[in-house]
């Protein structure tokens, strides 16, 4: 099985990019920051306290999370409830960008991680797919984008979507998940020696793809 790995920071376009390249390879694509949501939507729906580590260990013992394929798009099932549609939320994102520093939520996905790419050719994006999931993905690529660029994209999204949005909140937003994610003693984010940089700030969506495809098709047999 062949996977390439996809990391980087919050809204550098990660998923749209993997999507489509998953799509292009006929490769499966998996959406970790999902996986974490999950875990993140149980610790807020039980009001688990991150911060009291034997309530969250035993959280964590109790929480099981799996993936499936619905017409080809992701779902995750958390202790057996299809769970996608509550994912996305703001309180759901906030939780997930602390509680994924905490080492019994981590240890929670890493098998998952690694039994789907055992499984199936992958397309895996997340912030320590290349230098902690699959330290031997044939492809690593880490895309980012300026903060100020992540901002200003997550923006227009939400205006689209008819939703308020203040701009300079959402950008200092982005600054504090950067460094949570950045500075975290377990898998923090950072380019994985190996991995080929791409910087989206000034690139469109098809030419990021176009780029990643060629580092893939000159990596892979
Ligand atoms: O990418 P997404 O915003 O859905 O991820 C939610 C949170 O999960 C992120 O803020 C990040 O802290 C965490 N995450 C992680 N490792 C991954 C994927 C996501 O720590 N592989």
């Amino acid at each position: 099985m062949a996977s390439i790995a996809i990391d980087g920071p919050a809204g550098a376009g990660k998923s749209t990019i993997a999507k489509l390249v998953a799509k292009k390879m006929g490769y499966i694509y998996v959406d970790t920051g999902a996986l974490y949501r999950a875990i993140a939507h149980y610790l807020v729906i039980n009001q688990i306290d991150i911060e009291n580590e034997d309530a969250l260990a035993k959280a964590c013992e109790g929480i099981s999370v799996s993936i499936q394929y619905e017409q080809d798009v992701q779902q995750v099932y958390l202790n057996g409830e299809n769970v996608t549609p509550f994912l996305r939320t703001e309180e759901t994102g906030n939780m997930a960008s602390k509680s994924s520093a905490k080492a019994p939520v981590r240890a929670a996905l890493l098998d998952l991680q690694r039994d789907m790419a055992k499984e199936y050719n992958v397309v895996m994006d997340g912030r320590d797919i290349g230098t902690n999931v699959l330290p031997n993905a044939e492809v690593k690529i880490y895309l980012t984008a300026s903060s100020k660029e992540r901002a200003n994209r997550r923006y227009k999204e939400l205006l689209e979507k008819g939703e308020n949005a203040d701009f300079g909140k959402i950008e200092a937003d982005i600054i504090e998940r950067d460094e949570r994610d950045m500075n975290r003693d377990i898998a923090p984010l950072k380019q994985a020696e190996d991995a080929v940089l791409v910087d989206s700030s000034d690139m469109g969506i098809d030419q990021v793809v176009d780029v990643i495809m060629s580092v893939a098709q000159n990596a892979l047999p």
